[in-house]
C-alpha cells in the first residue's frame, strides 16, 4: 500500500491511522447523503431587545434529523466536514433554506432579518460575494438587508484583507455583517474599528459565567465599552436567566439571545412563540423596571 501512494512519500505504515482515515472518510460520505437526503433542518432562536421585548430577528442553527441517531447539534458532525468542500456545500444549502424562509415568513406577515453563520472557507472562497449576489437574484422579493451574516472573530482575523474585501462587497449588496463569539480571538480590539460590522455578538462563555466570575464580568464590560466607543450594537449570547439580563441591561447592552429568551425552534414552531412572549412580563418589561 505505501508503493501505491507515491514513489516521494515516506510512509510508514500504521493500521491505526489508516482506519482513522476510513472512518473520517465513511463520516463524510454519510454527510453528502444527509445533504442529498433533505436530513438537515434550521432551527431559529430569537434575538430580543430587553428593554422593549422587541423581537429584532432570529439566528439560523443548523441541525441533522439524523433517522438511527436523532436530533444531533452541529457540534457533533461539523467538525468532520471543517475545512473540507462540504463545509462550502453545506453554507449554500443553508443560505438558501435562510432565503426560503424569508420569502414564508413574509408572506405570513413576519418580517424578522435571519442571521446566517459562515464558516470561514466559505466566506474566504474567491467568489464568496458574486455566489452571494446570484442568490440574492434569485429572490427578488427578500430584501438584502433581512439577511445578516455572522461570522467569527478568528475568521475575519486569519486574512484580514480578503476578509474586509469580502464583507465590503456583500454590504455593496445590501448585506448586513455580524461578528461571532466575540472576545474569544486575538486581534479583537484592533480589529474592530476596521470591521465593516452591524452587530458584535459577545460570546456566550463569558455571559454565562460573568454573575459569579469577576474576570469574565470585566470582559463582557470592556467588550460593552469597546463597542459603544467604536457605536457598534451588540448583543450577548448565552442569556439564561432575568439575572443575566438586567446585568446586561445595567452596563448599557440590551440585545440578548438565549435560553433564557428562547431555545433555538422549528421554523413552525415560531409564529406560535411570538405570540406568546409579550405576555412574559417578566422578561419584557425590564425597561420599566431598570
Ligand atoms: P454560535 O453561532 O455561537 O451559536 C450559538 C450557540 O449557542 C448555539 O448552539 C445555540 O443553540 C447556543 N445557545 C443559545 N443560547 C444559549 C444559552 O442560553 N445557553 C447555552 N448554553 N447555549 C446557548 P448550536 O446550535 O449547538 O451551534 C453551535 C455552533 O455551531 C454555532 O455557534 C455556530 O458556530 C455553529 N453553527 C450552527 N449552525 C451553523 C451553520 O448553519 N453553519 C455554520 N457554518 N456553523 C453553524
Ligand atoms: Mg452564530
Ligand atoms: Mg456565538
Ligand atoms: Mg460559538
Amino acid at each position: 500500500r505505501a508503493k501505491q501512494r507515491g514513489r516521494d512519500t515516506f510512509h510508514v505504515f500504521d493500521p491505526n491511522h489508516d482506519r482513522q482515515l476510513q472512518v473520517r472518510h465513511e463520516k463524510r460520505q454519510r454527510f453528502v447523503d444527509a445533504l442529498a437526503n433533505d436530513e438537515l433542518r434550521l432551527y431559529y432562536q430569537p434575538q430580543v431587545d430587553m428593554r422593549t421585548g422587541q423581537v429584532v430577528g432570529v439566528e439560523a442553527l443548523i441541525r441533522w434529523q439524523h433517522p438511527e441517531r436523532g436530533l444531533m447539534a452541529p457540534g457533533q458532525f461539523l467538525p468532520i466536514i471543517e475545512a473540507t468542500p462540504l463545509e462550502v456545500d453545506l453554507g449554500e444549502w443553508v443560505l438558501e433554506q435562510a432565503m426560503c424562509q424569508l420569502v414564508a415568513w413574509q408572506s405570513a406577515g413576519i418580517m424578522l432579518p435571519i442571521n446566517v453563520n459562515i464558516s470561514p472557507s466559505h466566506l474566504l472562497l474567491s467568489n464568496f460575494s458574486q455566489r452571494l449576489g446570484e442568490l440574492l437574484a434569485r429572490y427578488p422579493q427578500v430584501p438584502p438587508g433581512l439577511l445578516k451574516l455572522e461570522v467569527l472573530e478568528s475568521a475575519a482575523m486569519h486574512d484580514i484583507q480578503a476578509a474586509l474585501t469580502t464583507m465590503g462587497k456583500c454590504q455593496a449588496l445590501g448585506v448586513n455583517f455580524a461578528i461571532d463569539d466575540f472576545g474569544t480571538g486575538f486581534s479583537s480590539l484592533t480589529h474592530l474599528r476596521q470591521l465593516p460590522v452591524n452587530l458584535i455578538k459577545i460570546d456566550q462563555s463569558f455571559v454565562r459565567d460573568m454573575l459569579r466570575d469577576p474576570d469574565d464580568m470585566a470582559i463582557v464590560e470592556s467588550v460593552i465599552y469597546m463597542a459603544n466607543r467604536f457605536q457598534r450594537p451588540m448583543l450577548a449570547e448565552g442569556v439564561e436567566t432575568l439575572s443575566h439580563a438586567k446585568a446586561l441591561i445595567a452596563r448599557g447592552c440590551e440585545l440578548a439571545q438565549g435560553y433564557g429568551i428562547a431555545r433555538p425552534m422549528p421554523a413552525e414552531e415560531l409564529p406560535k412563540w411570538l405570540v406568546a412572549w409579550p405576555k412574559r412580563a417578566d422578561w419584557t418589561a425590564l425597561g420599566r423596571t431598570h
